[in-house]
């Protein structure tokens, strides 16, 4: 199981459009660049993204590469 913390999980599909958080879950969370936020509904492309990061991390051991998860949430 590779845990180098240079891999992170992949966020939700419907995790915030920022952070990946779930709603239910969010509240009020800090993350550059937007700093402290509700949850925000992701669009249509980050679902889809995510969704494909998924079904990639599944094959590999259930994370990607940071640069990933960066992308997906932000
Ligand atoms: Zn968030």
């Amino acid at each position: 199981m590779p845990g180098k913390g240079s891999e992170l999980r992949i966020p939700s599909p419907s995790g915030c459009r920022w952070c990946g958080v779930e709603e239910r879950e969010h509240m009020q969370r800090w993350k550059p660049p937007v700093g402290w936020h509700r949850w925000v509904p992701p669009t249509l492309e980050q679902r889809k993204e995510r969704m494909q990061a998924r079904r990639l991390g599944r094959q590999s051991g259930g994370t990607v590469p940071r640069s990933t998860v960066t992308r997906l949430a932000s």
